[in-house]
């Protein structure tokens, strides 16, 4: 099968566990986020896939190949770092030539590699500028034509836009995605963000304690994570505690019954977590009826402009809105208020 094969990996370190059982399928082509919070295994996984850490058990294969004992700098894959590990005393040009240097490409072919390199990431007046002298944004380009300067068959990311601020970094997100789908080289990008997961990858790889907790397309991820710990990493959710009912129902903690999706196949009385996102909560004027309308009060409001969030008191959860200006409608601290919570919307988390 082509593209990298992940089997029954497992990193130990002495008695502690690194990463347990990862299977994982990447094609050809695609671009996958490995996405969770610090300490769950993102960097072991990926050291792995380099070759720059050993596995404790599994397999891995690349195009049905098993590169288990390739040593790292055998795999032809190419590799940016957090800290970027550019060269600070050599130029633009320097860095970018480094792997084909070592590889033994001629002079000519080096000189022709990069200046194809530096049109792509648009840096063709830069060939002589000590890295020093750029700016974050531009170091960053150099370390991905340096990465991928040999044509490697992978490209590996470590939490490389971490250092950036905000507006730069999503624009290098986009920046990197285009450059990735124009190459349509396979990579794999490590990344605690997960707006950059969202934003960036064709496949989310969410790890948590060590393990996969879902894999899947980030709209899949929002819209039907598999788990509360999914859930609640991924967006901003209302997740609460609910009881199944049996009947298609669940009863909230203030004893207001709803109805959801998935609510059939569950045990009368099985303590369950419901997830609704703040986008899908519909706010009205106090009083309306309906389908899993629900009657609370005003706690909170922020308006920053592009969105108004509105907090809820209702049936003994807290439950956060999120609207619209044109589809908001004005509402203070202590108003009462109604709150429906669209079926479709509503999923059953297993705790
Ligand atoms: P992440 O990149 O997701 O933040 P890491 O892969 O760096 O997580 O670490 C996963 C776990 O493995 C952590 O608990 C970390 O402390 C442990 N770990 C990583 N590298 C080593 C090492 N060389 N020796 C011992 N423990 C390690
Ligand atoms: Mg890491």
């Amino acid at each position: 099968m082509s593209g990298l094969i992940l089997k029954n990996i497992d990193k130990h370190y002495g008695a502690a566990c690194a990463v347990s059982d990862v299977n994982l399928h990447l094609p050809a082509g695609k671009l996958v986020c490995f996405l969770g919070p610090s300490g769950c295994g993102k960097t072991t996984l990926l050291r792995m896939i380099a070759g720059l850490e050993t596995i404790s058990a599994g397999e891995i294969r690349l195009d049905g190949e098993d590169i288990g004992d390739t040593p790292a700098h055998r795999r032809d894959f190419g590799m940016v770092f957090q800290s970027l590990a550019l060269f600070p005393h050599m130029t633009v040009g320097e860095n970018i030539a480094y792997p084909l240097k070592l590889r033994g490409v001629s002079k000519a072919d080096q000189q022709a590699r990069v200046t194809e390199l530096l049109q792509l990431i648009q840096l063709q007046d830069m060939l002589d500028r000590p890295v020093a002298k750029l700016s974050g944004g531009q170091r960053q380009r150099v370390a991905i034509a340096r990465a991928i300067a040999a044509r490697p068959k992978l490209l590996l990311l470590d939490e490389p836009l971490s250092a950036l601020d905000a507006k730069l970094r999503e624009s290098m997100q986009v920046e990197i995605r285009q450059l990735q789908r124009q190459l349509n080289i396979t990579t794999i990008m490590v990344t605690h963000d997960q707006s950059e997961a969202m934003t960036m990858a064709d496949i989310v790889v969410v790890l948590g304690e060590h393990r996969i907790q879902q894999i899947g397309s980030p709209i899949d991820i929002y819209r039907n994570p598999a788990n509360a710990f999914v859930a609640d990493f991924i967006g901003n959710g209302n997740i609460f505690p609910a009881t199944a009912l049996g009947d298609g129902t669940v009863g909230l903690p203030g004893g207001d019954v709803v109805r959801v999706p998935q609510g059939e196949g569950i045990e009368r009385g099985t303590a369950i977590r419901m997830l609704v996102r703040p986008e899908d909560l519909q706010l009205s004027q106090s009083q309306a009826a309906g389908d899993n309308c629900l009657q609370g009060v005003v706690t909170f409001v922020r308006d920053v402009g592009a969105t108004i969030e509105t907090v809820v008191e209702c049936s003994g959860v807290s439950l956060t809105a999120l609207s619209t200006p044109s589809q908001s409608i004005p509402l203070t601290l202590g108003d009462p208020v109604s709150v429906t919570l669209p079926m479709q919307a509503c999923r059953v988390l297993r705790a």
